[in-house]
């Protein structure tokens, strides 16, 4: 057999990519008839495929290459660890430089009491970690029937057993037998889809005091802790309105419940602070970290616990673990990813300089036809698509269809920009300048212009 390799014809690598690979979160009958787009190589912002088409990736892959594509220094980092000590466990009293020093930079970047990490590898992993974690937190200080963690409809975990339980896809839940016992889901605060009349502030607080009617409901004494993302993403980057998390940390205060922000998409950079949970102002005991980690350079996760909770779990063995916690190849890799975000300002190129910009693009976007809400924080934002703005209505066609026709002009625009539902999604990598945001917007136009055409063409302007 010859080697598979990029010097293959395109037809022939997805030929054997649909006869021997199964794609996640994807339908692999129907794409072994239309044939995977090969990826080749990337730099900077921009995909190529084998074709030959470059794309600015306005997704930056999953939401995690927030240093860009092509960054050597990662590449020289791994090379070197890997030939000085590739692996080793963290297991039985022993440990490595890479974890300490990762754990260390971790816990000087993360908020004030925030200084302990346990490493997993993605953020699936880590979100099991935080579950069990809670429940033997609580165990511990004699409260074992302090198991129940509240979640939120339309929230994402990650895929295992236990985080896709946490999150509240339904989708997911349909499949496998999910969710598992005593996890309990509230509504999420995504006022365009599901507010009525009522003014986003009125609706923040309501949907935030949910959790106090699910905390009376259920009992104080059966409940661990509140899980969310600091700003949804894969639900559809639905920013809370601003009464939202104020609301939710008083809530917690008051009723002594764990607050588990999952930072996977949010930490490292993407809302305009190193962490979302400071860009929302919550003071979360657990933070779950991933993606932007590493900037995908290297598969780590991991969980960010305060010095009290760390305290409790310490105290006994936690019989809980990954081979690859730690992973020093992961380790090393991730904290020069940190180095390069730091060194270069990044952080601060969001703030001051990217996240201005693009704001100001994206929230123009509403002068189009087909765009009702612009939302945007930071280095991630959504657009609604709808037939009519003013009612806020959803298109008569099936939720995705025509989110599905502006992903697929994007594409043929060459642009990575996703749909969830009918919203369109962005969520660049962080050192994107200015002109590649004018590139960005301008495909993005493009391809609106092209799904409003063939909208009208084929009647599907109607509202539901
Ligand atoms: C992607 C994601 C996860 C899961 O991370 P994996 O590395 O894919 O397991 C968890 N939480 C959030 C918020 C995510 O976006």
């Amino acid at each position: 057999m010859t080697a598979i390799t990029n010097h293959l014809p395109t037809a022939e690598l997805q030929a054997l990519d649909a006869a021997h690979h199964m794609h996640p979160f994807t339908a692999n009958g129907e794409l072994a008839e239309k044939g995977a787009r090969v990826i080749t190589r990337a730099s900077g912002v921009t995909l190529t495929d084998s074709e030959g088409h470059e794309i600015l990736d306005a997704m930056a892959g999953l939401w995690c290459v927030n240093i860009g594509y092509g960054r050597d220094e990662l590449a020289d980092v791994a090379a070197r660890q890997m030939r000085e000590l590739p692996y080793y466990n963290t297991f039985f009293q022993t440990t490595h430089a890479p974890a300490i020093a990762l754990a260390a930079k971790i816990a000087e970047l993360a908020p004030e009491g925030l200084n302990h990490v346990f490493f997993a590898g993605s953020g699936s992993e880590a979100n099991d970690t935080n579950i069990r974690m809670v429940r033997h937190y609580w165990a511990l200080k004699d409260k074992p029937s302090k198991s129940i963690i509240i979640s939120r409809k339309n929230a994402y975990h990650g895929s295992s057993v236990g985080s896709g339980s946490l999150g509240g896809m339904s989708a997911m839940h349909e499949q496998g037998g999910m969710p598992i016992p005593d996890i309990h889901h509230i509504n999420q605060p995504n006022w365009w889809a599901e507010a009525g009349d009522m003014s986003p502030e009125d609706f923040g607080l309501a949907r935030a005091q949910e959790l106090e009617q699910a905390i009376l409901e259920l009992g104080e004494d059966r409940v661990a802790a509140f899980i969310a993302e600091p700003v949804q993403g894969a639900g559809g980057v639905i920013v809370p309105p601003t009464t939202y998390w104020p609301e939710i940390q008083r809530i917690c205060d008051k009723y002594e419940i764990l607050l588990i922000a999952d930072e996977v998409i949010c930490g490292f950079g993407r809302t305009g602070n190193w962490f979302g949970s400071q860009t929302m102002g919550i003071r979360p005991d657990i933070m779950t970290i991933a993606k932007g980690l590493s900037s995908g350079y290297a598969p780590i996760g991991g969980s960010i616990v305060s010095d009290e909770v760390a305290a409790v779990i310490g105290s006994g063995e936690f019989n809980h673990g990954y081979t690859y916690s730690g992973h020093p190849v992961a380790s090393a890799v991730a904290l020069e990813n940190l180095r390069i975000l730091e060194e270069e300002n990044i952080v601060g190129h969001v703030r001051d300089v990217a996240a201005p910009y693009l704001k100001e693009k994206w929230e123009a976007l509403t002068d189009h036809p087909l765009v009702g809400e612009a939302k945007i924080v930071g280095m991630m934002g959504s657009i609604a698509l709808t037939p009519n703005k003013a009612a806020r209505a959803a298109f008569a066609s099936d939720a995705g269809t025509v989110g599905y026709i502006c992903r697929e002009r994007c594409f043929a625009n060459n642009l990575v920009m996703r749909h969830v539902g009918d919203r369109m999604i962005i969520s660049p990598p962080l050192v994107i300048t200015p002109d590649e945001i004018d590139t960005l917007i301008e495909r993005a136009r493009k391809s609106l212009d092209e799904c409003y055409e063939i909208l009208k063409e084929k009647d599907m302007l109607q509202s539901a």
